[in-house]
This record gives structure tokens, sequence and C-alpha cells, in this order.
């Protein structure tokens, strides 16, 4: 750090989610301020300036943008600046931005970390290096520490009729595998054990690369490292799982969770969806990964009232749901339609009420399995409503653990069963449905700390104690937040 620096304020830097994009871009950030000696604060109230890191995907995104900018609003200084990058500014342009959003300074859009950190020192008057570059050599692992998002690509060349990300993400752009190992050994530095190899579509990689590598290159690098111990496969499209992909997830035990997102599983919508496979080709894949690799974590994501949807279509993907495929749960999105992508234009859009109605009983049916990516809040609003929806959401970058309380509040009755039946779920998911079921319903204690007994080591159990009581007492997080913790911490110890 410069002598000069030495009291310049302290910058915070939020994420609207925890995707496989904006978490690696945060934690850019993060280290690249820390290189040109620049103080961070996961705390909004001693904050000067603050980054959003904004989402965009569908209504959800921009509901998640919404409620981080209003925590930050609400609990930060009265002068702080607030500074954006991402999906949301990429998607609507800075300068309808700036007139819908008038209290954010200087929005960026992707790929902005760099210029970023540029306009602070220069708002604030801070000497840098001129010439700072984004490197991802730079990039700063958050809490929780031992997992990782490590990106092996960006944008996408597929055609998917809703979807609007590769507009503002560009063509598909394979990292070299050199890059990707450099990056992997960084990060097991910092004490990395779980990466989730991440990137828009993730076994199209190499498809831009004239020396041939796939995703079986990467997979096969990745495992070789000793001292990663799982690996996830996330955002692969299912037309990439070739026979030869299937064999090679067949010898690597360190794979343990893979995320295909389906979408729909009815063959009329799918064709609409531009999705390129069939529900027979589904079925066939999700059998033949089950077969090889009884194991492994299935996970996936749905798409609900798509224009045209019938009951009786939306009825096949119940039946579908019900066949339980997904042992590592699944997310549902209502549809919402994205500007400049054909689906919007499709006739026979459906009502919110429609989307919302099937959405919910979702939710409601598979309350473990149903991981809840959408708020009920969410409306066919204006932009501008939506960033300004108040929703409970997290603040911190690093709260991995802390998902806040907003996402699954689910009938009680239905509880104690999937409380008793949770085997085979990620360990993650466990923790955040006794957490959201013990505090709507505090007589559960009981019921929530046999589970943690019955599905975690000991070891396990006194390690989350020491690092729950750690946080409460060193670490200043939001009130819902530490409201999460308190209740954890009243399970383990119960
Ligand atoms: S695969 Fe389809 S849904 Fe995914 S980013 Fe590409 S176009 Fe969008």
């Amino acid at each position: 750090m410069s002598p000069e620096n030495k009291s310049f304020p302290k910058i915070g830097v939020a994420s609207c989610c925890d995707g496989e994009f904006n978490r690696p871009a945060v934690e850019l950030i993060i280290g690249m301020l820390h290189k040109v000696g620049i103080d961070t604060s996961t705390n909004p109230t001693e904050a000067d300036a603050i980054i959003v890191n904004t989402c965009a995907f569908l209504v959800n995104g921009e509901t998640r943008t919404g409620g981080i900018l209003n925590e930050i609003r609400q609990n930060m200084k009265p002068d702080t600046r607030i500074y954006a990058i991402g999906c949301l500014i990429a998607k609507y342009g800075k300068t309808k931005v700036e007139e819908l959003l008038p209290d954010i300074s200087a929005p960026f859009g992707n790929h902005a970390e760099a210029a970023i950190v540029r306009k602070i020192a220069k708002d604030f008057n801070v000497n840098i290096p001129i010439d700072i570059e984004l490197s991802f050599r730079d990039r700063e692992v958050t809490y929780p520490r031992e997992y990782s998002y490590l990106p092996i690509s960006d944008g996408c060349n597929e055609k998917c009729t809703y979807c609007s990300l590769p507009q503002y993400r560009g063509k598909y752009r394979s990292r070299p595998l050199t890059e990707i190992k450099e990056e992997l050994e960084i990060l097991t530095k910092q004490k990395v054990k779980e990466v989730a190899l991440a990137g828009l579509e993730t076994t199209g990689y190499g498809q831009d690369l004239s020396d041939k590598s796939s995703i079986i290159d990467v997979l096969k690098m990745v495992h070789k490292n000793p001292k990663i111990k799982k690996i996830i496969l996330a955002l692969a499209h299912p037309k990439g799982f070739t026979d030869e992909l299937l064999e090679t997830i067949s010898t690597m035990p360190k794979l343990k969770i893979i995320e295909i997102p389906f979408q729909h599983i009815n063959n009329r919508i799918l064709e609409a969806m531009g999705r390129e496979t069939t529900k027979e080709q589904i079925i066939s894949l999700l059998q033949r990964i089950k077969t090889l690799r009884p194991d492994i974590l299935l996970t996936t994501t749905f798409i609900v009232g798509f224009p045209g949807e019938t009951q009786e279509e939306y009825n096949e993907l119940i039946d579908f749901l019900n066949q339980g495929f997904f042992n590592g749960g699944f997310g549902a999105f209502a549809y919402s339609p994205e500007a400049n992508t054909k689906a919007a234009t499709l006739p026979n859009q459906l009502s919110w009420e429609t989307k919302l109605q099937r959405w919910e009983y979702i939710k409601e049916r598979f309350p473990i399995n149903g991981k809840s990516m959408l708020n009920p809040v969410d409306k066919d609003t204006t932009l501008k409503e939506r960033v300004h929806t108040k929703i409970l959401t997290k603040l911190r970058p690093d709260g991995d653990l802390l998902p806040g309380l907003h996402k699954i509040m689910r009938r009680k009755d239905l509880m104690l069963d999937t409380m008793n039946n949770v085997e085979g779920v990620d360990e993650r998911m466990i923790l955040d449905q006794i957490v959201n079921d013990v505090n709507k319903h505090p007589e559960l204690i009981g019921e929530g700390a046999k589970v943690i007994r019955k599905n975690f080591t000991s070891d396990y159990i006194q390690e989350l104690t020491e690092e729950t009581n750690h946080w409460l007492n060193n670490e200043s997080f939001s009130s819902n937040e530490r409201e999460y913790l308190v209740i954890l911490k009243k399970i383990l110890v119960n």
C-alpha cells in the first residue's frame, strides 16, 4: 500500500447472488482492491463506497438485485456511494439504469472489474497504478473458503428462445486449459477443496478452441489435483453428454454433483424453448447417469408457465418430478418475458397469476427438492419496480451458509416428513431447510437437532458450532443473517 492510501475509506463489495459468475467477479474485485492498497469491508455501515454486482437472469435476478440494493440503502451511511456492475447494467444500459436508479454512481456492465476499481480510485483521489489490469491471479476466495467456483468459459452460442444471456455475455469463449489449471492452483493455495466448474453452458467447453480440448480434459485435470476433494459440474447442457463424457464421469469419484438444466419435460415445450433435447433423451440420460453413478447428486432447473403451456403439459412436468431423479434438489422459475427474445413474442403468454400458481404448487409439493429461486412478491413489473422490491436476501458476498430466511416457508405437516427424509440431499440444503423450518416453528428444534445428528458426523457438528460462534462474535451481519446464525446455534447445541 502506498503511504498516501492509508487513510483511504473502506469499500464494500456485495453480490446479488452466489452465481457462477458473480461470486468470482466479486472475489476478483476484492483481490484487486487489496492489491492497490484499498481496504474492503463486509459491513455496509462502515463502507464509504459499495460495489454491487447485479444479476439479470429473468425477473428473479432483477428482484434479488433490488433486495440487495434496498438492504444496502437501509444500512449504509448517508453519504456512501453505490457503484454497480454486472448483467443488469449490461442488459438495460448505463443510461437507462442511471435514469431509473439515480443513487447508483457510474454503472458499468460485465467484465468491468478493473474499470470499477479505476473509477473508485479516481473518485476518491487514490493513487493506483494507471495501467492496473484484470487478472484472475488476484482473486481472493471468500467464505466459505473450502468451496469456490472455477469459471471455465463465458458466453453461450445456444439459441434458447426464452434466454437473453447471450445478448449481453456474448459468444462462447473457453478459457485455455492452462489458465484454468493455474487458477485452480491459486484457489487450492487459499484452502479451496471443492470446486464448481462454471460457465453459462459447461459441456460446450472447447468448441471455440483450436486444440480440441473438451470438458473431459477439464474434468480430468481438476480430478487429478490431490487437494480437490469434491467437484461439481454446473450448468451442463443435456445435449453435451456424449458416451465419452458419461464414461469419464463413471470413473471420477470426486465428481459429486451434476447440475443439468432441463427447463421442461414436455416435447412441444422443449422444442418451443429451443432446447434441442426431447423427453426421451432426458430420461435416458438420467437413467444412464444413475446406473453409472448411483451416488451422484443430480440437480436441475425448470421454467413453469412458458408461453402456451397447457395444464396437461404442466402436469407432465409434475409427473416427471415425482419420479425423484433430483436428489440434489432443483430450482423452479416462473417464466418472465425477456426483451429481444423469441419466446417473448410468442402468442398465449400466461397470466402472472397462472405462472405463480404453478410455481407455488411445486414449492408446496416438493418442499425439500423445490429449492426456491423465486420470491412470490415478483410481478410483471417495470425494471424500477423490480429493483425496488423489498425482499429479504443476503448482503454479504461471503454468505454462502447464510442464505437469509426467505427461502422456503413450508407447511408444518410436510416438515417433519421431509426432515427425516433427507438421504442423499446436499448438506447445505439440509441445514438451510432445518433452520428455515425451526424459524417458522420453534417447537421443531428437537427434530431439527436429531436430523443434524443423524446426517452429520460429530466432528462436523463441532466444527460448525465453532464457526457459528466465531461468526456471531467476530463478524458483522445483517439482522437476517444474524437471526439465521442464532437459530443454527440453538439447534446445534440442543
Ligand atoms: S444454454 Fe440456453 S439458457 Fe443457457 S445461457 Fe445459453 S441460451 Fe441461455
